[in-house]
């Protein structure tokens, strides 16, 4: 899959509490790999992978893994900066991880893009019952309520809907690319244009249907 030549890149950033599974969520997508022991991010990583979206066309997936630390917190927002799509991870099994993913929300929602999608991921879900303390229909209905895309539960360690969550992600920005939602004129947009395969022709008019003027 990585031999294909993508179509778009979009900035996609990874959020939420420390140790939530950030890194071994990106990890998983890009290596297929995962780790046991938690290297603390510092500040934010990069890592990429390109993902099909629709009948033969690709986004590049460029994928901020950010550090959840509150120390890290003001370089973290200027993270957020034009990204399209955002992971919103919490740990099923720590409550506070769950209580926290408001205040992330309204961080994110103040610096990304109007029309980033995000998607709320309950991470850890190969833990034992016992151990769980947010239950998906409590996650479910504060997704549907906080206007996030949707809601899914992984586990980086087996790897359980790991692909999925990020495709989700790509899909739903492709579709807003198609509606013309995102200025792909403007340089300082998280999403980039293949030119050398479109050559400002067929995306760039597709996406301008109905571009936004502001
Ligand atoms: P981050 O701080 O949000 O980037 O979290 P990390 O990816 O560093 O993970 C924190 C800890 O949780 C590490 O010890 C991981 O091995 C562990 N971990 C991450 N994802 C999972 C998962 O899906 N299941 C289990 N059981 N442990 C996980
Ligand atoms: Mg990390």
């Amino acid at each position: 899959m990585a031999s294909k030549t993508w179509d778009y890149i979009a900035k996609i950033v990874m959020i939420g509490d420390s140790a939530c599974g950030k890194s071994s969520l990106t990890i998983r997508l890009t290596d297929n790999t995962f780790n046991e022991v938690h290297d603390v991010t510092i500040a934010a990583e990069i890592g990429s992978k390109i993902v099909p979206v629709d009948e033969g066309v690709f986004i590049k997936l460029q994928i901020w893994d950010t550090a959840g630390q509150e120390h890290y917190r003001a370089v973290t927002r200027s993270y957020f900066r034009n990204a399209t799509g955002c992971l919103l991870v919490y740990d099923v099994t720590r409550r506070e991880t769950f209580e926290h993913v408001q205040e992330w929300l309204a961080d994110l929602r103040a610096q990304a893009d109007p029309e980033i999608s995000v998607l709320l991921v309950g991470n850890k879900c190969d833990l034992a019952d016992s151990q769980r303390q947010v239950s998906v229909a409590e996650a479910r209905e504060w997704a549907a309520a906080n206007g996030l895309m949707d809601f899914v539960e992984t586990s980086a360690k087996t790897g359980d809907r790991v692909e999925e969550a990020y495709l989700q992600v790509a899909r739903e920005i492709y579709y807003k690319i198609k509606g013309g939602r995102f200025d792909l004129a403007d340089k300082a947009h998280g999403i980039k244009i293949n030119q050398a395969k479109y050559q400002g022709g067929l995306a760039a008019d597709d996406a301008g249907a109905g571009r936004r003027c502001c």
